[in-house]
């Protein structure tokens, strides 16, 4: 038993889902949103202002940009006309930024218990 301590963070970004047929692939936007819980074992254990500050220099590199999977031919053309533009391993799915963003802060240092990004008010997944 322990706390858990939650920080979010908000980004505006454009991704396509290569392998979907239907509209999610196509190349459309998001303004995803992130939770990220942090376990910790006694009050103050963790800065929330350096926890906030951790998630923000993950989520600065997302922002803005055109999050696609290696090997998506679109990203050569947006390469070429100056797009910024970030390439995953897998397709970037809700639950891939989930999986990604909590390996980040698991990086950073951080107990991470659960991220959970939200595509839409209504779609979101979890990784823990
Ligand atoms: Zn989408």
């Amino acid at each position: 038993m322990g706390f858990e301590v939650a920080v979010e963070g908000r980004i505006e970004s454009a991704h396509r889902i290569m392998e979907d047929t239907g509209k999610c692939g196509k190349l459309h936007g998001h303004r995803w949103e992130f939770n990220v819980n942090i376990e910790v074992q006694y009050a103050l254990q963790v800065d929330a202002n350096d926890l906030k500050k951790h998630l923000q220099e993950v989520l600065v590199q997302w922002d803005h940009k055109v999050l696609l999977k290696r090997g998506d031919p679109l990203a050569e053309i947006l390469f070429a006309n100056a797009q910024h533009v970030l390439l995953f391993d897998e397709s970037p799915t809700v639950e891939h930024l989930a999986f990604r963003l909590h390996s980040e802060m698991c990086k950073k240092g951080y107990d991470v218990s659960a991220v959970t990004c939200w595509e839409t008010s209504t779609i979101s997944a979890s990784y823990s």
